[in-house]
């Protein structure tokens, strides 16, 4: 197998990973990034980024991570393309397999691989994905003040979802397939108490219509019951939050994670506990997972990075 020797191997290129590297190469370093399946990110599927400091009059999210790589470029770093397909970090330097048939020895790795928002798999979302479907009410909320909207999910995220769209959106719609919140009381509470939130318990979403966008969804109401019933409610934007799979599958056999898989690293620090292999961005934080946090999550571990290498004389 093809082997190369890296100081510092930074996997995946959204905020976090770009940020990382604009960090080590102008540290000189000659860092080596891993584009990955979704280059960019996920923000090259949201439309307008309108939260990022900097843009006052906001800025594409595909543009974004053009400028970011662009900004990574400039110092040196080197871009690729590929899938870590496997890794062994028992010993330093450790090895990172690509695509299967390229390995690398790498001192520091910085994983910056993201989470995947989870779709229902309807056709629809696809067609009209950046047209009326999103997986992110902070990110593009803001297009639906005075609109009507769905969210689709039972959970936290799905109540939080619906109350922060609710603050600019003129009816808010939560499609519920079990006829019970899983979210906690609290954010129960908030929603069924809140004036613009109407919940449709026990309501699956098969399908969107709309000629430029979205403009309706297909409901059915208690799905394979006798009584199932089939209708189409008007709706802007159609939100999904049905959870997030962080992409830390090929890390997890050394790398402890949460038991959805978001990657555990020590308070405040991207350190995870294998020394030099640090975790920045969506993939450790089930929280923010915000452009702007991933991207300081991003400095912070580039700074680990280098100082772990400056300590074991690796400069
Ligand atoms: P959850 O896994 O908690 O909830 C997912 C929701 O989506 C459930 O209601 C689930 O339904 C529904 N769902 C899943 N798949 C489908 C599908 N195919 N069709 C329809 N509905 C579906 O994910 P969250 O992202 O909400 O939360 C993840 C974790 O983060 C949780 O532990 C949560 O408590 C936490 N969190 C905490 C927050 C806070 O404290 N402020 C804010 C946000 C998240 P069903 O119930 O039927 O399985």
């Amino acid at each position: 197998m093809n082997t190369e020797k890296v100081k510092c191997l930074i996997i995946g290129s959204g905020p976090a990973g770009y940020t990382a590297a604009i960090y080590i190469g102008r540290a000189n370093l000659s860092p080596v990034l891993y584009e990955g399946l979704q280059p960019g990110g996920q923000l090259t599927i949201t439309t307008e980024v309108e939260n990022f400091p900097g843009y006052p009059e906001g800025i594409g999210g595909t543009q974004l991570m053009d400028d970011l790589r662009a900004q990574a470029e400039r110092f040196g770093v080197e871009i690729r393309t590929g899938i870590v397909t496997k890794v062994d970090f028992s010993e330093r330097p450790y090895k990172i397999t690509i695509d299967d048939e390229k390995e690398l020895l790498a001192e520091t790795v910085i994983i910056s691989t993201g989470a995947s928002a989870k779709y229902l798999g309807l056709e629809d979302e696809q067609k009209y994905a950046g047209m009326g479907v999103s997986a992110c009410a902070t990110c593009d909320g803001f297009f639906y003040r005075k609109k009507t909207v769905a969210v689709v999910g039972g959970g936290d995220t799905a109540c939080e979802e619906a109350i922060y769209l609710a603050s600019l959106a003129k009816q808010v719609y939560l499609i519920v397939r079990k006829p019970y919140l899983r979210a906690s009381q609290i954010m129960q509470e908030r929603v069924m108490n809140h004036p613009k939130i109407q919940v449709l318990f026990e309501h699956n979403a098969t399908g969107l219509f709309g000629e430029n966008g979205v403009e309706g969804v297909h409901l059915v109401k208690r799905k394979g019951e006798a009584d199932e019933e089939h209708y189409d409610i008007a709706i802007d934007g159609f939100f999904l939050a049905i959870g997030h799979k962080p992409n830390s599958d090929v890390f997890k056999p050394w790398i402890e994670t949460d038991e959805v898989g978001y990657i555990l690293t020590e308070e405040g620090t991207p350190r995870t506990k294998v020394p030099g292999v640090f975790a920045a961005g969506d993939v450790a934080d089930p929280h923010y997972r915000q452009a702007i946090t991933a991207a300081g999550s991003g400095c912070k571990a580039a700074i680990e990075a280098e100082r772990f290498l400056s300590a074991n004389g690796l400069l």
